[in-house]
Parts: C-alpha cells; sequence; structure tokens
C-alpha cells in the first residue's frame, strides 16, 4: 500500500517537480497550500481578499485559514496524498500527524546543496502560467526564450531573481528545521540527496512508497 507523503524541500530542490510525476504516474492527489491559497485570492472570495496582503508580504498565513482548507480538500479514507509547502510550523506539524494517524505515511526531505539551490533557482524559467519549467544549464528550451510545447515567451520569476533569492531561502530554513525535526523525532523522516539528477531522485521517492 502506498504512503501518504509529506515533501519538504527548498526553493529549487525540485520537489514540484518531484511532485508532478508522482501525481501522474502513482495517482497522488497533489496539496498545495500555496496553491489553494492562491486560488482563493483568483477567485477573490472573502478568505482570498484578507489573506492577500498577508501572502504578498510573504508572511505566513494564520493556522486556522489552513487547517480550514486541509479539512475541506482531503479525504484519507479515499485518496493519497502529498503534502507540499505544509506543514510550515509546529502546530501545523502536529495537526497533520493526528489527522495522519489511521494512514501510513512518511516525511520527505529532498536536501539540496544550497550553492545548487541557487543555481538552480536563478536559472529557472517559467512560463507565464507556471505550468512549464525550464533551466537555462540543466534543461534548456529548443529556442531560446521560448516554451516548447506552447510557444508562450518565457519569464524569470520575480521571486526567482538572485536578490530575493537568499531570503526565501533562509526563511525556509528557519520554517523547515523544526518540522523536519519533529517528523525525525517520530521516526517518520527520510532523507533524500536532492543534488542527484532528476531520474535518481525520483526512483529514490518511490521506494520508499511502497
Ligand atoms: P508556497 O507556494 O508554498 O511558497 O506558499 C506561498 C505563500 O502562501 C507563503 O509565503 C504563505 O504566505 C502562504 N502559505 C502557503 N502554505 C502555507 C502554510 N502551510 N501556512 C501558512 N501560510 C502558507
Amino acid at each position: 500500500m502506498k504512503s501518504n507523503l509529506i515533501i519538504i524541500g527548498a526553493p529549487g530542490s525540485g520537489k514540484g517537480t518531484q511532485s508532478k510525476r508522482l501525481v501522474k504516474e502513482c495517482g497522488y492527489v497533489h496539496i498545495s497550500t500555496g496553491d489553494l491559497l492562491r486560488s482563493e485570492i483568483e477567485q477573490k472570495s472573502e478568505l482570498g481578499l484578507k489573506i492577500k496582503s498577508i501572502m504578498s508580504q510573504g508572511q505566513l498565513v494564520s493556522d486556522d485559514v489552513v487547517f480550514e482548507l486541509i479539512r475541506s480538500n482531503v479525504d484519507l479514507s479515499l485518496k493519497k496524498y502529498i503534502f507540499d509547502g505544509f506543514p510550515r510550523n509546529l502546530s501545523q506539524a502536529s495537526f497533520l500527524k493526528d489527522l495522519l494517524n489511521n494512514f501510513i505515511y512518511k516525511a520527505i526531505y529532498v536536501k539540496v546543496d544550497e550553492q545548487n539551490l541557487i543555481r538552480r533557482i536563478i536559472n529557472r524559467r517559467v512560463t507565464p502560467d507556471g505550468k512549464f519549467i525550464y533551466n537555462l544549464i540543466s534543461n534548456k528550451p529548443k529556442v531560446d526564450g521560448i516554451c516548447d510545447i506552447t510557444g508562450a515567451a518565457l519569464i524569470q520569476r520575480s521571486d526567482d531573481k538572485e536578490a530575493v533569492v537568499k531570503s526565501r531561502l533562509d526563511i525556509f530554513k528557519s520554517e523547515a528545521g523544526p518540522v523536519i525535526d519533529y517528523f525525525k523525532s517520530l521516526n517518520k523522516l527520510v532523507e533524500i540527496d536532492g543534488d542527484l539528477e532528476e531520474e535518481k531522485v525520483y526512483k529514490e521517492i518511490l521506494k520508499q512508497i511502497n
């Protein structure tokens, strides 16, 4: 039986790419709290209006809001999930542990060397909708600046610029450290070498889920 997964990794660790593949090939449902929150903002829902300025400042939305989103989007008795961007602090970690209590799960930490992360992020180029991701070193488009699939002009996300990357990595370290230690203490944490090439990282994750 497949484990539910909590995937933990810094920006640029490749966890988004790996999650997409696990969804496609293994039937997981991907729960990204960042995506769920962004969609509330796009829909201009009451919640969306409340959280917009908090998110634009890079601060965490309140735990209650995120717990409600998880409760209304997750049914562990029906599906297997990959939790991405959640939990971000100890109270969220404890909430998720209780939720997963009667189900199989693992926390997977995709660990990547900091210099490698910076190199990957500043060379990342995406379609404006963020759906297709390239890298100027390891995964170039066939024609410079153009998406192979959609023909759209590729852009650099504003938060992928070098000046912002360092602070995003600092925020990740302070958020993720306690969460990693928490799942380690429960014997639920598996660390994977994210400096390996994409295919090898995927194989390592597959070994953990069955
Ligand atoms: P992400 O897409 O995971 O980088 O998240 C983008 C933003 O959404 C974060 O900077 C937070 O403002 C908010 N957010 C995402 N996940 C959470 C969470 N688990 N708890 C609180 N805020 C979150």
